[in-house]
């Protein structure tokens, strides 16, 4: 069933939460050897979530007053980055392997608080650094198109638990494009929200001035659903925005979304590196949005080149004094040591993995005293510069549409001893983390090998409404959204 179907399905009482619950865990069940999306289930949570939720509905049911949550009794899955009161919290590292927060991160509270149903915490790169779930100190997923594939990262579990349709809506979070890049690779839709859109409260911190929490569905009508639950101020976090949840509104038609609207294409987003298959769906997705009445002009982002630099200055920065505090004191794992020089050294030598180290190293030299102007200070000059362009070109242009890849899914360890590689995958994503605007990834077409390729569109700070409405509107003329690995058909 689809989101909407399955709302449908709980209000009418054709079925329970009880009864859709099991089905998603059976799905689970049978998919998760080849496909290891989670890092951790909770069945049981789950069964007594879904429980709660059935009595929701029998007692609206009996006396209906003020209709219920859209979600209430709807299962999700949470990135093994955002804190779930007394279910591991591992982050996707050995240094984490023992860590149960103690309270929920805000998104999480709230999607709870409207009555969905967790059924499990997805893997994730090591602390959310890496484009492939590689980085993952619990085993690689695999990409439900291809399974020989990586489901793009870091947030991997939730986009290939969403296209598996082992949960209907996921959260994940995207610090340089790990809720994009998954998404296209697995063929779903995806939101990056604007920074502060969303609180950070029980996010585990990556990169502080970037990081924000997104949504996985099916269709970008189905991550608005969950987006609006999420959004909003929360005292606990100083960045979170005072705005209101997005409104968000389905009843145009595509033809009435679209009129008008001024659609920019970057150039710098379709340079030579992109795979042919890619630029071909873009373009063709492009020009569908004219059909239905956009007006399309060429833009140039003149600094698009330096995102991936300055992202790699500036996340490794914040990487570095955010993961000081794994000291083996405070949280986690701990290593035997005479000395607390010792404890320190053995314990986040024994337990951080290689990109992790990484990060801090490049991070701590970018911030060092005979460094820091050269790198960290240059980088954060030249956000502002990226900025500028997206500012300014959001003066006479409504959205930007451009890939979120420049290829397709790529096998598992195609780039395992290649950093660099793996960096460039987040070219194209990157610049709307440095920026701060809000970009949404969906499909619009397969490669050759049956691959999905995703394209994104990028709007304006806290224009969240406009992109669902003309992702929805695309959606609405097209059938990409709606195709099924393969693995999903098998008897
Ligand atoms: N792939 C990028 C990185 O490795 C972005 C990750 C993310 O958005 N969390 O830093």
């Amino acid at each position: 069933m689809t989101l909407e179907e399955s709302i449908h399905a709980l209000r009418t009482g054709r079925v329970s939460s009880t009864e859709l619950t099991r089905a998603y865990l059976e799905q689970i069940t049978s998919l998760e050897p080849e496909i290891h999306a989670f890092i951790s289930l909770t069945p049981e949570l789950a069964l007594q979530q879904a429980q709660e939720a059935d009595r929701r509905w029998s007692d609206w049911r009996k006396a209906p007053s003020q209709p219920p949550p859209l979600l209430l009794g709807l299962p999700l899955v949470v990135k093994d980055v955002l804190c779930v009161a007394d279910v591991p919290c591992t982050c996707g590292s050995r240094i984490l392997e023992n860590f149960r927060p103690p309270y929920h991160a805000t998104a999480v509270q709230r999607l709870l608080d409207a009555g969905m149903v967790l059924l499990g915490k997805t893997n994730t790169d090591e602390f959310a650094m890496g484009s492939s779930t590689e980085n993952s100190a619990y085993g690689v997923t695999h990409n439900p198109w291809d399974v020989q594939r990586v489901p793009g990262g870091s947030s991997g579990g939730s986009a290939a638990a969403v296209s598996a349709h082992m949960a209907p809506l996921a959260l994940g979070t995207d610090t340089g494009g790990s809720v994009r890049q998954p998404a296209a690779y697995c063929g779903v839709t995806g939101i990056k929200p604007t920074y502060g859109r969303v609180s950070r409260y029980g996010l585990v911190a990556f990169g502080s001035s970037l990081d924000v929490v997104g949504v996985f569905g099916r269709e970008a009508r189905d991550v608005a659903r969950a987006l609006v639950l999420i959004s909003g101020q929360d005292p606990r976090d100083a960045t979170s925005s005072a705005l209101p949840p997005p409104q968000v509104d389905f009843d145009h038609s595509p033809t009435q979304a679209l009129h008008g609207l001024k659609v920019g294409i970057p150039e710098e987003y379709f340079s030579a590196g992109l795979q042919p298959e890619v630029r071909q769906a873009v373009e063709q997705a492009i020009s569908q949005l004219q059909d239905l009445g956009a007006q399309l002009q060429t833009v140039h982002l003149p600094h698009t080149s330096y995102a991936l630099p300055v992202y790699y200055l500036i996340a490794p920065a914040e990487a570095s004094a955010n993961l000081a505090r794994y000291d083996g004191v405070r949280f986690g794992q701990r290593a035997e040591s005479e000395t607390i020089a010792e404890l320190f050294f053995r314990t986040r030598g024994r337990y951080f993995g290689a990109e992790v180290k990484r990060r801090i190293m490049l991070g701590t030299y970018a911030l060092s005293a005979g460094y820091y102007q050269a790198y960290y200070g240059q980088a954060q000059k030249v956000r502002t510069l990226i900025r500028e362009d997206f500012a300014r070109a959001f003066t006479a242009l409504d959205i930007l549409a451009a890939p979120v890849t420049p290829t397709t899914a790529f096998p598992i360890g195609e780039h395992a001893d290649d950093p660099l590689a793996m960096y460039m995958e987040d070219a194209l994503t990157l610049p709307a983390n440095l920026a701060g605007i809000p970009a949404l990834a969906f499909p619009v077409g397969f490669d050759a090998k049956g691959l999905p390729i995703g394209m994104q569109i990028m709007a304006s700070h806290f224009n969240e409404p406009l992109l669902f409405r003309v992702a929805h509107a695309y959606q609405q003329v097209t059938d990409w959204h709606t195709r099924l690995p393969a693995i999903l058909s098998r008897g």
